[in-house]
This record gives C-alpha cells, sequence and structure tokens, in this order.
C-alpha cells in the first residue's frame, strides 16, 4: 500500500509514500522495546545533551523543515518556520528534563523512603494532519526526556515533515531504535499501537471520534493515554470591551492555518449592543486577510489541505446564512474564502460541529450569564478568548467558561512552557508546560529499612 501525495496549493502530484504494514510495525515495536532500555540506562546529562543535539540539528534544518510543510500541508511559509522553530524550542525545553526528573524523599519510621519516576517504555504517538510536526513534538520530546523510546504515526496526508525529523534524530545521534517514524494507515499501525502490549501509552491528536475508539481500546490493558480532541471554542466579545481591536484580531484566531486548528475560535458570541459595530470591523478585517500562495512571506492563509476535506468544509456553508466572505484564489487547489455566518439559531449546525475550515459562525448575546450558556453549550471545551476591559467579569469568565486554555483580550494559544489540553470531549490529559515529562512516567516508591 502507498500513498500519492498532492501539493494542496496547486493540485500537482508530488511523491508517493510506502505505507508501513503490520508486521513492520511490530518489528519497529521490538526494536524500540530493546533500544529503550539502553536509553533509559544512559545518564541523565547524556540524555540531555543528546537531546539538545537533535534541538540543534532541527535549528539548521528550519528551512527544509519549513518549505517541506509548504508543499505538503500547504502552510504559509511565515506559520512553517514558526512551526519549525516551536520545535526546535520543544526540544530544548524539555532537553532540561532528564536531569530534573526529581523524586521525594518521604519522612517513614524506620528507614527511607523514596520515589522514583521510572519511564512506560514503549509510547506510540498518532498525529492529526493540521499540525503535523510541532503536535508530534509536544509528545516525542518530553517522552524521550522521560527515557522512554517513541514510535510516531504521522497522518496519512502530511508524512513529510515527521519522517524529516525521523532522519534529523539519527544524525543528531538519538540511538537506533529510541525514535522512529512510520508513515501509514492509522488502522494498521495506530491500532497495532492500541493492541500491542509493548506500547505502553498511547499519545492521540484528532478527531473524538477516533479518540473514543483509542480509549474504548486502551482499556483492555489499562493502557495510559493522553487524547487531544476537537474543539468548538468561543471567542466572547462584550461591549466594554475594544470592540476594534476584537473585530481586528479575529480573523487569525479563526482562518490561521485555514481554519484547520483545533483551537480556532470558530463561535464569536458578541453583546447584542456592539453586534453592527463589531461585525462592520469584522468585514474590513476579513477582507484585508491575505489568502493565497503559501511560498510568499506575506500570506496569512493558505489552501485547505485536500479538495475531500474542502468538500467537507463547503457542505457547512449554506448561502443564506453568509454575512460576508473574504477572498481567495481561483483555479487549482483547495482554496476556500474565509467566510463569516450569521446563524439564527444556536442548534444551526455551524454552531454545534467543528467545521475545522475558514468558517466562523457569529451571534449576539444579551448579558454575561447568556455568554457563558452559549459558550459551555458545547461537548468540546479545548479554548477560547474574553474580550472585556472590567477585571471582574474577567475573572468570572475565565473561571465560568468550561476549557482548557483561555486568553483575555488576546488570542494565544499554545506555548511549550504551559500546559495544554482539553476539557469534557476535547481531551484527556495534558500536553507541555513543565509537568510533561511526567506524564511519561509511573511513580515508584521504594521503602530502604534502617537495619
Ligand atoms: P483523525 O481522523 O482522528 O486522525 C488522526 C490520526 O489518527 C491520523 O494519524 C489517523 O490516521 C489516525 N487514525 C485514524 N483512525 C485510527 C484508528 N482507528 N486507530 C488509530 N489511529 C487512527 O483526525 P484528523 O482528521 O487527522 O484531524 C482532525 C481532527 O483532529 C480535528 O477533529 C481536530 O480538532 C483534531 N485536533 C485536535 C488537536 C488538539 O490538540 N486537541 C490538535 C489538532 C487536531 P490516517 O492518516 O490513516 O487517517
Ligand atoms: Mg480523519
Amino acid at each position: 500500500m502507498s500513498y500519492q501525495l498532492v501539493n494542496p496549493a496547486t493540485a500537482e502530484a508530488m511523491e508517493t509514500i510506502e505505507h508501513t504494514s503490520l508486521d513492520q510495525t511490530d518489528d519497529a515495536i521490538a526494536q524500540a522495546k530493546s533500544a529503550q532500555r539502553h536509553w533509559a540506562g544512559l545518564a541523565p546529562a547524556e540524555r540531555a545533551e543528546i537531546l539538545r543535539s537533535f534541538a540543534d540539528a532541527v535549528a539548521k534544518d528550519v528551512e527544509n523543515l519549513a518549505a517541506l510543510e509548504v508543499r505538503n500541508s500547504g502552510h504559509p511559509i511565515s506559520q512553517a518556520r514558526w512551526e519549525a522553530n516551536h520545535v526546535r524550542n520543544v526540544l530544548e525545553y524539555y532537553a532540561g528534563a532528564p536531569e530534573r526528573l526529581m523524586g521525594k524523599q518521604i519522612p517513614v519510621a524506620g528507614g527511607i523512603d523514596i520515589t522514583f519516576h521510572e519511564p512506560l517504555g514503549v509510547v506510540g504517538i498518532i498525529t492529526p494532519w493540521n499540525f503535523p510536526m510541532t503536535i508530534a513534538s509536544w509528545g516525542f520530546a518530553p517522552a524521550l526526556a522521560a527515557g522512554n523510546a517513541v514510535i510516531v504515526k504521522p497522518a496519512e496526508w502530511t508524512p513529510l515533515t515527521t519522517i524529516r525529523l525521523g532522519e534529523l534524530a539519527r544524525e543528531a545521534g538519538v540511538p537506533e531504535g529510541v525514535f522512529q517514524v512510520l508513515p501509514g494507515r492509522g488502522s494498521v499501525i495506530g491500532n497495532r499501537f492500541v493492541t500491542h502490549e509493548d506500547v505502553r501509552k498511547v499519545v492521540f491528536t484528532g478527531s473524538t471520534e477516533v479518540g473514543k475508539t483509542i480509549m474504548r481500546g486502551a482499556a483492555d490493558q489499562i493502557k495510559r493515554v493522553t487524547l487531544e480532541l476537537g474543539g468548538k471554542s468561543a471567542n466572547i466579545v462584550f461591549a466594554d470591551a475594544d470592540v476594534d481591536k476584537a473585530a481586528a484580531t479575529a480573523p487569525s484566531s479563526v482562518f490561521e492555518n485555514a481554519g484547520q486548528d483545533c483551537c480556532a475560535r470558530s463561535r464569536i458570541l458578541v453583546e447584542a449592543s456592539v453586534y453592527d459595530r463589531f461585525m462592520q470591523g469584522l468585514e474590513k478585517s476579513v477582507a484585508a486577510f491575505a489568502v493565497g500562495d503559501p511560498t510568499k512571506d506575506e500570506t496569512e492563509m493558505g489552501p485547505l489541505v485536500t479538495s475531500v476535506h474542502r468538500d467537507s468544509v463547503a457542505s457547512f456553508v449554506d448561502d443564506d446564512k453568509v454575512a460576508f466572505r473574504g477572498s481567495a484564489p481561483t483555479g487549482p487547489g483547495n482554496w476556500f474564502a474565509p467566510t463569516v455566518l450569521a446563524p439564527t439559531s444556536l442548534d444551526d449546525r455551524c454552531m454545534r460541529e467543528e467545521i475545522f475550515g475558514p468558517v466562523v459562525a457569529v451571534v449576539p448575546f444579551k448579558d454575561e450569564a447568556e455568554a457563558l450558556e452559549i459558550a459551555n453549550s458545547t461537548e468540546y471545551g479545548l479554548s477560547g478568548s474574553i474580550w472585556t476591559r472590567d477585571v471582574g467579569r474577567v475573572i468570572r469568565v475565565a473561571r465560568g467558561v468550561e476549557s482548557g486554555n483561555l486568553s483575555v483580550n488576546s488570542h494565544s494559544s499554545v506555548r511549550y512552557s504551559t500546559p495544554f489540553g482539553g476539557f469534557k470531549q476535547s481531551g484527556l490529559g495534558r500536553e507541555l508546560g513543565p509537568d510533561a515529562p511526567l506524564h511519561f512516567t509511573e511513580e515508584k516508591n521504594v521503602f530502604i529499612p534502617n537495619d
């Protein structure tokens, strides 16, 4: 089996990727199992040094990695460069972890009691196609730092940067078998991570539907899972906010990466008294949003990842609900203009389901209580933004929104030094931040008597 990649911006056929078979997956798991023992046995400083070399190798390859992501995924070059640099930063940050994986010494009678953070063994990481290299790094960097071997299964549509990261790891001195990349099908390789007893944890980022299947499967072996799933995040704009700034910045919070972002603020809730003013500002900022050739520095939004996905996004847009649209190139490529919907019902499909494209729905609300009610009326809870100048309201609303990652008067999403993850059906567990390596360990308690 193999898969023919297609450049999303030009519709030109690119390289063909051979799929990893079930037998090859089993061989990779066996290799990872034996390589992990050696990796975990290295001195902490030595593991740290190898991770720093890996970070350096990524730093030297930023232009190449970014160009691969532009060709394979259609990400604008400026964002693809940010993503490659982010992988470097994540590796550098977690290179500090091997020497800081400290346990506790607990006062007990008759001896000493100490705890250790032991690596799990082999970790399987399954990534989606929207941010291939960054999301892979959130799993592999802390997992490797904690002494695990890692196997990454990239999404079938976007394997190129992950394959390259696998090569860079080897060149940087990560021992053979410790970090492997297996391109191919989720139903084959990803599912094998779930069923194989030597894979001790599965980190899955993708749809809520597949996440549920993985969690069910993991129950058979009480296998550890981290799940990062879908989102339908709210951007809440109160009348006392800097409404012009909120309108000017809203497009980047939902149309970045063509809306193929689990943190996309795809529902904008606007206090009714400033709704018209907000929509006027939004129309201008959407018209100015630069959609086009992803190889150009000034491009803010490229094409959708595949034509299949473009058709799925299009199915959410009824012309009679469109308030206005931005622009997009015509001709070959999976182009879709940024689209603003003004649904009349909160039950509309565009208010409930994750579209994962450059489509945003804007609805008015009457007061704070109604804003919270609408924001929380979804099974998801990943991110969100709150626009107001009232400090008390910031506290009330930030505590009231059922979501893992919020930003106030801004749309910041992911920082590698802070925890990231979802409430409700947006996920289970947290990635990134100072504690991430601990999520790839088991805590062991040891008592040693005095006599
Ligand atoms: P998806 O269909 O769930 O696929 C994600 C990954 O899982 C792919 O590598 C896929 O392989 C694999 N997979 C599919 N079926 C599997 C199975 N039965 N067992 C094991 N692995 C399996 O999601 P997607 O369409 O790629 O990505 C879009 C979704 O990801 C959105 O819902 C989005 O919100 C979510 N997402 C969440 C976050 C977050 O951090 N919370 C971040 C990014 C994306 P194939 O390539 O073979 O299909
Ligand atoms: Mg899918």
